[in-house]
């Protein structure tokens, strides 16, 4: 949690810097408390107040649809369907449809039925522990995304298996925030969904918005910062949810679906940048998942992916559309991708 709230004061404090120079429309925000995470929605427009109050509902609206925790959200209602289908809203049905085809993209590093790893390790619980060899085994044999179906707005989930969206949740957020503030007229916002940052349109003076991207060694500091208009900014990192245990080793909370163990794979940090929040969500964590070498080659099959990565070595790599828009701190040296 102490990670949550510093990931949350250094993003608004170069937000807050970036919004400075603020002019004609004036500035609105908001902090909130949703998902599990601090957020702060930040809107230029007259009638800020109003839209933000829309926002705001509209977070509340996903969070209860959306949450593996709570008793009546869409999510359990699948997971308590025993294979049967299951009626849900259209952003239900539109997540998880844009889940299925990223877990199918990445062959799996993406996976929402990994959710049983992801609780027997205590992330949602809270009862954190390193389980037995034999029970992440029996867990794992109900992992496997084609379990999960989507028809229009009727979800199947072959009984035994269970699902959470918790890597594509507050990127579907934020990208449905910014459409919602778009249709309304407004032409500049940042909305920080906890690290996920959606933007629209660039700072009210005509220049970009700066988002830092945490050091994951020291996340009080930022490795690079990135310039951006109109983008979403998602990152993944090793250290925004862990625990340790009682020899100091660390265990995070992105699993990887090949072992039901945290992803482990070369990478601590990985930042995704594009115009739909959900796809950053959703490819950021299953990079993590992949790992640098996988990672590295899936940016190059996939040139229209904007990424940086940052392995355990301590090493940053950038695709190079992001050339002109990265700026990195003087303790991190890049190259390339
Ligand atoms: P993120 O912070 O966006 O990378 O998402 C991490 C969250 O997604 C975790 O807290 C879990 O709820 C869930 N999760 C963990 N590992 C995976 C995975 N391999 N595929 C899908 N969801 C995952
Ligand atoms: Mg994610």
């Amino acid at each position: 949690m102490k990670r949550r709230v510093i990931t949350f004061l250094l993003t608004l404090v170069l937000c807050l810097s970036g919004c400075s120079q603020q002019q004609g429309q004036p500035e609105h925000h908001r902090d909130v408390f949703a998902m599990d995470t601090y957020m702060v929605l930040k809107v230029y427009s007259e009638n800020g107040e109003r839209l933000l109050d829309e926002a705001e509902q509209e977070l509340r609206m996903l969070e209860g649809r959306f949450s593996v925790t709570r008793p009546d959200s869409e999510i359990t209602a699948i997971n308590r369907s025993a294979g049967k289908p299951v009626k849900v809203s259209e952003d239900t049905a539109a997540l998880l449809t844009e889940v299925l085809y990223y877990a199918a993209l990445t062959d799996g590093a993406l996976d929402p039925t990994v959710y049983p790893l992801v609780r027997e390790w205590g992330f949602t619980t809270g009862s954190y522990h390193v389980p037995e060899q034999g029970k992440l085994h029996s867990l794992l044999q109900k992992v496997d995304y084609h379990r999960l179906s989507v028809q229009e707005q009727t979800v199947v989930l072959t009984d035994g298996s269970m699902i959470d969206v918790g890597a594509v949740a507050k990127g579907y957020a934020g990208e449905k925030l910014a459409g919602l503030l778009r249709q309304k007229g407004v032409t500049s916002a940042l909305l920080n969904l906890g690290g996920n940052v959606q933007a629209i349109g660039s700072k009210p003076d005509g220049s970009a918005w700066t988002v830092g991207i945490q050091d994951p060694e020291n996340p009080e500091e930022t490795s690079c910062t990135l310039r951006i208009r109109d983008r979403a900014v998602v990152t993944s990192g090793n250290y925004e949810r862990f625990f340790e245990d009682e020899n100091g080793c660390r265990y995070w909370h992105i699993i990887d679906p090949a072992d039901g163990c945290p992803a482990d794979n070369g990478l601590c940090s990985v930042t995704v940048v594009g115009e739909s929040g959900v796809a950053c969500d959703a490819l950021s964590t299953a990079l993590f998942v992949m790992g640098t070498d996988r990672a590295k080659e899936f940016c190059r099959q996939h040139p229209e992916i904007e990424a940086v990565l940052i392995d355990t070595e301590h090493r940053l790599y950038y695709t190079k559309g992001l050339k002109d828009d990265i700026l990195l701190s003087e303790h991190y040296s890049g190259s390339v991708i």
